[in-house]
């Protein structure tokens, strides 16, 4: 497998300016997130503060940014990051769709305002996931539900029903009415909380408990602490310093997930400063190896 200098999540300001920088530093770079950049950028009317583009609308920022990237020959690789694993030397970076290895990481997710749901942290691992792609085989013949947030999250559904025998569906999105088959879909339901005993786990909604052997939450975010264990918060942000290093060496993180204040032009900077930052740890790893 191939092994990155340098991978990257998240295609806001923040991780398309670490990957500028890095591959400005001749590294290799791997960037995940959505190939359309964020939603956060893009769908802004108008950006006032953002050094050299006045008055600019999110979407022509949007497209500036990703002519940058692009005519500098970086690609994203469209995908989403469930978990990174520090190996020592190394991370395992795994993915919706597969699996990557990089020397450093740098996160760059952003900022979720998703509280995660009572019973969700106890019971991830044990009848919770994130990822219907990542584990459908384990539900052959069995029952899932999932909370989704996206339409996207529909083909997730659709191939999770392929090998389950039931799917309940519970849209949290404008939900156009694609689904059908084994694939139960119950719009307007709130979920409140989970709980997982004697291996079924269970959904209460504001209306009524859905029971099925797991739960599968496709949010677009994961919480930090969950997408990379071992990281040390600073309440809800991941905890750096000013090199934005993380208590996990190698790791480093930038933009709206190590805090206020929430803006482009201070997500590019701590991409900048990341990015150079997993240069020079890059440069001592070497020496070390040497
Ligand atoms: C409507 C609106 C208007 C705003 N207007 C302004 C403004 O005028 N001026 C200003 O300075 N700021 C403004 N902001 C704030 C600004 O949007 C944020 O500060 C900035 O986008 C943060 O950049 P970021 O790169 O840290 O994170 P984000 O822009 O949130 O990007 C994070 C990216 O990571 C991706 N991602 C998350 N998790 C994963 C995962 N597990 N795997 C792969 N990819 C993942 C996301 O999909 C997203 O693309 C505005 C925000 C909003 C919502």
């Amino acid at each position: 497998m191939e092994r990155f200098d340098i991978a990257i999540i998240g295609t806001g300001p923040a991780g398309l300016e670490a990957a500028i920088t890095a591959k400005v530093r001749n590294k290799t770079v791997l960037l995940l997130g959505n190939k359309g950049s964020s939603d956060k950028v893009s769908k802004a009317h108008t950006i006032q503060n953002y050094l050299g583009l006045p008055n600019v609308s999110g979407e022509d920022m949007s497209k500036a940014f990703l002519a940058h990237a692009t005519s500098m020959g970086i690609e994203i690789t469209e995908d989403k990051v469930n978990a990174v694993y520090s190996m020592g030397k190394y991370f395992a970076i795994q993915c919706h769709s597969g699996d990557y290895e990089a020397s450093s990481v740098i996160v760059a997710a952003g900022m979720t305002t998703m509280k995660p749901f009572p019973g969700e942290m106890e019971f991830l691992g044990r009848g919770v996931s994130y990822c219907a792609t990542c584990d459908a085989a384990l539900y052959k013949g069995k029952t899932a539900i999932i909370i989704a947030y996206s339409a996207a999250d529909e083909e997730e559904a659709e191939f999770l029903a392929e090998r389950a025998q039931k799917v309940y569906y519970l849209p949290q999105y404008e939900y156009a009415g694609n689904l059908g088959g084994n694939i139960e879909v119950t719009c307007d339901v709130k979920p409140d909380s989970i709980a997982y005993t004697e291996g079924r786990a269970y959904l209460a909604t504001d209306k009524d408990t859905y029971t099925a052997d797991g739960i599968f939450i496709l949010r677009e975010q994961i919480a930090p602490s969950q997408l990379v264990p071992g990281l040390q918060m600073d309440g809800n942000h991941i905890g750096v310093d000013r090199s934005m290093a993380t208590n996990i060496k190698g790791l480093f993180a930038c933009g709206d997930i190590t805090g206020a204040p929430y803006q482009y032009i201070k997500a590019a900077g701590e991409g900048n400063v990341a990015a150079l930052s997993a240069v020079s740890y890059l440069n001592e790893l070497k020496k070390a190896t040497e």
